[in-house]
């Protein structure tokens, strides 16, 4: 599963909900969170 931030179309691993592999929080701006299907474009440590 990985979870797509829609303003920055950037995909990372988690789910809308949780902490993504690099650290965002999904809860704090829930509205920017999407789960998706995606390939993780995130290079940070934790998501690629
Ligand atoms: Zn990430």
């Amino acid at each position: 599963m990985t979870v797509k931030h829609l303003p920055t179309g950037e995909v990372h691993k988690g789910q809308k909900g949780g902490i993504t592999g690099c650290g965002f929080d999904t809860k704090e701006q829930s509205t920017h969170w999407e789960n998706s299907i995606e390939r993780i474009t995130c290079a940070k440590n934790g998501c690629k």
